[in-house]
């Protein structure tokens, strides 16, 4: 197996959707030989799996796409991935992604794009770009990524596969390189329901290395169409409009089959979604800038020579740095210093709040909630790199879930014919905190 995923990855080079190569996944296959010899039984024997490059994993390079981190080598391993390890995982190779999980196209990291397995002229959507583009072009058949505000659910809606961000706290982040602490959460990427249950059901559970961990045992399968039958399901109006038409399309049809297997399904208002964007850039980037003070080329990653420490700092963090990282780090800076504080990150803390309230009321009258998960399919390389501002309106279905600390699925549903290509389209089902199952059986249901 672990020779297929080689040979695989050699074949598709061409995406760019990994930094590394494992080297120690040769002694790792002999683990799981030697311990299905002594009779163990684990439920991920052999299997070979890739990682993001923000998720430690003993002794090799963790990058997070960042020339900050270029040669920085893990001392210890993050617990998700400790866990798939435990249960016969073998890591192929760590996965390409935006620079430090900045970003909604996997085009900021600092080794390149990764490319979309449908077309390669188009991106993978990010911040997951390769652990969705390994799995979509048949590299491994699952792998992990991590969502801070869309960033497993993004890339897998443009690539054609299944992607979960879990309820905050279902997963451990210890050994998760930190974007925005109060939002990360790592999640799968897979290809059927079945294969997202077997990877939560080993990576979620209560960890007291995580202060956020809880303690909620996964209990994770995939369902049938039975599981749709009386289930009541909340489109939000509020991501109805913006859309292309082969988004709409693809989501009328997956609300036609979720009707069809007797299901009911009505409309729900969540006003305060329309300040979810700027909410959440005002959280996340606060959280990033103080996250990334440590990247100060004394204690981890490359160091520039310079004259005085000060001198030294500044250059290894001018040069470490890209564009979409440092801007910011100053925007995030300037929403926290006084003055500004109550003005923006303050303030955008009571929006949050408002934001999980309508979620509540909305989850009084349904089970589970609907929209789609990107407005449109995977858009051309170098197409919003100069524009921020569209860039970061591509999270516009994304962002509020994990402000709102809740779990959500983006099920591939359908595609979008753009210039002759067929291009996959997701759609997103979020559900109450800690049902997390409950997604996983819905989109076992629609396969
Ligand atoms: N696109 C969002 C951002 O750039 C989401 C990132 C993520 O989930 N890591 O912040």
């Amino acid at each position: 197996l672990l020779a297929a995923a080689r040979a695989r990855a050699e074949a598709a080079s061409g995406l760019n959707a990994l930094i590394s190569l494992n080297d120690h996944a040769d002694e790792q296959a002999v683990a799981v030989q030697s311990r299905l010899a002594a009779g163990e039984s684990l439920p991920l024997a052999g299997l070979p799996m890739v990682i993001k490059d923000n998720l430690n994993l003993n002794g090799t390079r963790t990058t997070c796409g960042s020339r900050m981190l270029e040669h920085y080598v893990s001392p210890y391993t993050a617990t998700a991935v400790q866990r798939l390890l435990d249960a016969g995982a073998v890591i192929v190779g760590k996965a390409n992604m935006d620079e430090f999980a900045m970003g909604s196209s996997g085009e900021s990291s600092a080794f390149g794009p990764t490319l979309n397995p449908w077309d390669t002229s188009r991106v993978t959507g990010g911040t997951s770009s390769g652990s969705a583009a390994v799995v979509a072009a048949g590299l491994v058949p699952v792998s992990l990524g991590s969502d801070t505000g869309g960033s497993v659910r993004q890339p897998a809606a443009l690539c054609g596969v299944y992607g979960l961000k879990p309820t905050y706290g279902r997963v451990s982040r210890y050994g998760l390189v930190a974007h925005a602490s109060s939002l990360d959460q790592i999640g799968p990427v897979a290809r059927s329901a079945a294969d997202l249950a077997l990877l939560m059901n080993v990576i979620a559970g209560h960890d007291g290395r995580d202060a956020t961990s809880l303690d909620a045992p996964p209990a994770f399968a995939a369902g049938t169409p039975e599981d749709l039958r009386g289930l009541r399901v909340g489109v939000i109006t509020e991501s109805l409009g913006g859309n292309t038409a082969g988004v709409s399309a693809v989501l009328n049809a997956t609300l036609d089959a979720l009707r069809g297997a007797g299901a009911s399904v009505a409309e729900v208002s969540l006003p305060a979604l329309k300040h979810a964007i700027a909410t959440y850039y005002l959280i996340s980037m606060p959280e990033a800038s103080s996250n990334l003070a440590r990247y100060d080329g004394m204690v981890y990653g490359s160091r520039e020579p310079g004259g005085d420490v000060l001198g030294s700092m500044t250059r290894t963090r001018e040069r470490g740095f890209g564009r979409e990282v440092q801007r910011r780090i100053m925007i995030g800076t300037y929403a926290l210093s006084s003055g500004y504080y109550d003005a923006y990150y303050s303030k955008a803390t009571r929006v949050r709040r408002l934001i999980a309230n309508e979620f509540s009321a909305a989850f009084a009258d349904f089970n589970v909630l609907v929209t789609p998960t990107s407005p449109f399919p995977a858009f051309r390389l170098g197409e919003k790199m100069n524009d921020p501002l569209t860039m970061y309106a591509a999270d516009v279905d994304t962002v509020a879930v994990n402000l709102a600390g809740l779990p959500a699925l983006s099920v591939p549903a359908g595609f979008e014919e753009v210039d002759g290509k067929r291009l996959p389209v997701g759609v997103q089902f979020i559900a109450p905190a800690l049902q997390d199952e409950l997604l996983v059986r819905i989109a076992g249901g629609l396969e």
